[in-house]
């Protein structure tokens, strides 16, 4: 009797032992998968990355390359048949480009509407742009979503293995910088990583930090350009200018920085800066007002208003002779609150122009 109780017991342990070795299974499968389409995640795709890495730096070792992966508009197709249906799609895509794989390649979803491919084997910039060709046939073909006939197509950007890669991020992140320009150029596309790129993309990142200790000790500086009344030329304002004092390359003009300030947002700190030294210079023209461009972005904050009163509150300047130059497309992005902002601006006395 003693003995069949212990067998139960036993086997009832076993299969307790089994059902917890295939949970923690599924989730360590779970941990390296992507829910939505099954796909290897972006960790499990970074280890295969590294291996491949440490493949190809050995001697005779076997070269491949990375093709970041992000289909072209798909939020038109979020926002217009739904997002169910662009799950649809997505799924879709990574079984297309799953079936244009080599053997020993993987597809991974990164992310969002982001894949990337590690082919193994690839030797040189035309093996990977046939490659990607042949991925962007196959997500081309038409597909039928919510009754609808629609063309996906992507854009993609290839780096080649290089022995100077010594991390799966690096050869992510310059993936990713050539499908931005295969995006700018008109999407539909692959590019190819090079050493322009890379220039670029160092020179942009230089100027970053420039703009960010430049921001730490306040590098800026207004210029004035005169504004004057048409009737009797006499000057009734001045528009201020932005000037960043460059330790190195002098004065630069917002051409020179604009871009990046945009893409770091680090933009919206030059602004107020500038905006600070505009402020206190308005004592030293008291007969005329002071014209300041204010960037979109602004609009996207609700205390602009707020920030800019308590600002010439601060140093004692009547709101009146403020006067803020904006771009339609602040008016566009989010139109109820830019009124509002604009509403509490005017109702201080600052008067705002559509500039262009
Ligand atoms: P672009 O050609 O510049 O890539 O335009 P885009 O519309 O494809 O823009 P982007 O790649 O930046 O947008 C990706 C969108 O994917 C943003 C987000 O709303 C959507 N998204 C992210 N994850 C999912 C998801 O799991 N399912 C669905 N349906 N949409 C997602
Ligand atoms: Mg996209």
């Amino acid at each position: 009797m003693r003995t069949q109780e212990l067998a139960d017991t036993n086997r009832e342990l076993r299969e307790q032992i089994n059902e917890r070795l295939r949970a923690e299974q599924r989730l360590r499968h779970q941990a390296r998968h992507d829910g939505l389409t099954g796909l290897p995640n972006r960790a499990h795709l970074q280890e295969r990355l590294d291996d491949a890495i440490a493949r190809a730096s050995g001697r005779g070792g076997r070269s491949f390359a990375v093709l970041f992966l992000d289909i072209d508009r798909f939020k038109l197709i979020n926002d217009s048949v739904g997002h169910v249906a662009g799950d649809e799609l997505l799924v879709e895509c990574s079984r297309r480009i799953s079936h244009v794989l080599g053997q020993d390649d993987i597809v991974s979803r990164l992310g969002g509407d982001e894949f990337a491919v590690l082919a193994e084997g690839i030797h040189d910039g035309a093996e990977a742009t046939r490659y990607a060709a042949n991925i962007l046939r196959a997500i081309g073909q038409p597909m039928w979503i919510e009754g609808r006939e629609v063309y996906p197509s992507a854009s993609i950007g290839i780096a080649l293995w290089h022995p100077r890669y010594r991390k799966s991020e690096e050869l992510l992140r310059d993936a990713d910088a050539a499908m931005y320009r295969a995006k700018r150029l008109g999407r539909n596309r692959s590019e190819l990583f090079d050493e322009e790129m890379r220039a670029e993309a160092m020179r942009l990142l230089d100027l970053e930090a420039d703009l960010r200790r430049a921001i730490m000790h306040d590098a800026f500086e207004p210029h004035f350009q005169p504004i004057a009344r048409l009737d009797d030329g006499q000057h009734v304002g001045m528009e201020a200018l932005v000037r960043w004092n460059h330790e190195s390359r002098g004065l630069l003009t917002p051409r020179d920085f604009i871009g990046v300030g945009e893409d770091s947002s680090l933009i919206e700190q030059v602004d107020w800066l500038m905006y600070g030294h505009v402020v206190s210079s308005m004592a030293d023209y008291p007969t005329q007002y002071m014209s300041i461009n204010v960037s979109p972005r602004h609009f996207l904050s609700d205390n602009f208003a707020d920030r800019m009163l308590r600002m010439l509150d601060e140093a004692n300047q009547d709101p009146r002779r403020l006067r803020i130059e904006i771009t339609e497309v602040a008016l566009i992005e989010d139109a109820p609150r830019a009124l509002r902002i604009l509403r509490e601006l005017r109702n201080h006395g600052i008067a705002a122009f559509l500039d262009d």
